[in-house]
């Protein structure tokens, strides 16, 4: 069994992630609250 992973705002706990790339490096965004850091914690999916 594989386990899959997803990024996890750590603010609204959305998983509705977005990426960007800037000058200033890659961040994680959240699309909900627009939260942004380098690399949002992850969680193990539950099915
Ligand atoms: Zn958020």
């Amino acid at each position: 069994m594989k386990k899959t992973y997803s990024k996890i705002c750590p603010s609204c706990k959305s998983k509705d992630i977005i990426f960007e790339a800037t000058d200033a490096g890659v961040f994680d965004v959240c699309r909900k609250c627009g939260f942004r850091m380098h690399g949002f914690p992850e969680v193990e999916d539950k099915k």
